[in-house]
């Protein structure tokens, strides 16, 4: 397509974002003077209110010592609660159903405790042939701690034969666990649809929503997802190893049957210190909570969540449909691999050597985009900050490398 600089200029002029609550890489050299960041997807940028957030959180522990757990502006006690209305806000979820905890793959493991069950005969996990290797390794491990053999175990099937395949074999899955988005093709999954087909086959049906949260938008509770987990990294802003997220749909909050691994932060916090030898936890996903949270990663959770909250994700939706439409138009004359339900990333077959030619593009055109080797370059517009103008140098660098 031949749109120039004044295009994008114009395009940036007329639907601005929010680039200006971010703090952009600045570029060394070059003819402008930040970076293009299309690297959202991996780790967004920092939001410029995040700093004075957490040192905050910091002058209480140097003011308050051990009083700062009741007495902080944000009472460490209770802090994962701030979080908690936002993030269900953001995943379509009730607050009971939506706890910030841990590190994504952790929290998938804790949830598997309570829903990969294998009975004989139906014992298997659907995962799709391109999982995040993280994924892959954590289902493997759950087959295995099970005493089955993950060779056998897991089944991986691509993307677009998931349907057919739980419609043939369905019968034999315990547990689908699919990326909500794929973290290498951009694809959106119709959640909806294959959370009730692997219901319809007596499935318990997981998402991995790394790379959906606060891309697009999500209903799980209408949708009757069983469970979900989602790092806070990556389109969520809240900085490298964030809090992850974690949601347990409402129909599972009261059930005695379920397993779960318990510490003292999954019992009802009005008995918390009443040193009791039994934990009684309260129907809520707070259950699956185990330890105390690392409370000076919980002030930039709450810095991002709270924009998600102002700008809407429905809106940025809307942005995000515009700016990747702007660069998809772009890329014509590329492969570009996502299809057309897709978030906000682009992704590029490249004839091979990924890693290099992202080394490229940054040091001689000042873009920052993702390798995955060895032939997928990644390119994500992040609505919130993304400009018409940074998609523009993407493609025009990419036009200049290859
Ligand atoms: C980014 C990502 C992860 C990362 O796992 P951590 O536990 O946060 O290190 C896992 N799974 C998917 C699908 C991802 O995109």
């Amino acid at each position: 397509m031949s749109l120039n600089e004044d295009d994008a200029r114009r395009l940036d002029e007329a639907d601005p974002g929010h680039r200006d609550l971010f703090y952009v890489p600045p570029a060394e050299g070059g003819r402008y003077p930040e970076v293009a960041y299309m690297a959202g997807n991996s780790l967004g940028l920092q939001p410029r209110a995040t700093r004075a957030e957490l040192l905050e959180d910091l002058d209480a522990w140097a003011q308050l010592g051990v009083e700062g757990h009741l007495d902080a502006k944000r009472p460490w006690l209770p802090y994962h609660e701030l979080l908690t209305e936002p993030a269900a806000r953001l995943v379509g979820a009730l607050p009971t159903e939506t706890v910030i905890m841990n590190s994504l793959t952790v929290n998938l493991h804790l949830l598997m405790v309570s829903f990969y069950r294998p009975t004989p005969g139906r014992d298997r996990i659907l995962v799709e042939d391109t999982a995040f290797p993280s994924d892959s390794y954590a289902v493997r491990s759950q087959a295995r701690f099970h005493g089955l053999d993950p060779d056998t175990a897991v089944a991986r099937v691509e993307p677009g034969r998931i349907a057919e395949f739980l419609e043939r074999e369905g019968d034999s899955v315990a547990l689908v666990l699919l990326g909500g988005v794929n973290y290498l093709t951009g694809e959106l999954m119709d959640i909806p649809a294959l959370t009730t087909l692997g219901h319809s086959k007596g499935a318990i049906v997981g998402w991995d929503l790394a790379h959906a949260a606060g891309n697009v938008p999500l209903s799980l509770h209408e949708w009757g997802v069983d469970f979900a987990a989602w790092c806070s990294y990556k389109y969520l802003n809240s900085g490298p190893g964030a809090l992850a997220g974690a949601f347990v749909h409402e129909r599972h909050l009261d059930r005695a049957d379920l397993q779960r691994f318990e510490g003292w932060w999954s019992t009802d916090p009005a008995t918390r210190f009443k040193m009791a030898p039994v934990a009684t936890p309260l129907p809520v996903a707070d259950a699956w909570q185990i330890s105390n949270p690392p409370i000076f990663a919980m002030g930039p959770v709450r810095t991002s969540l709270e924009i998600f909250d102002r700008v809407g994700m429905s809106a940025l939706r809307q942005r995000s449909e515009r700016l990747t439409g702007f660069l998809a138009d772009l890329l014509d004359s590329f492969e570009v691999v996502t299809p057309a339900n897709r978030g906000c990333q682009l992704s590029v077959r490249v004839a091979g050597g990924a890693g290099e030619l992202s080394r490229r593009l940054r040091f001689e055109h000042g873009v920052v985009a993702d390798a995955r080797e060895p032939d997928i370059m990644r390119l994500a517009p992040v609505p919130l900050y993304s400009s018409y103008h940074d998609c523009w140098r993407a493609a025009e660098a990419l036009r200049a490398c290859l």
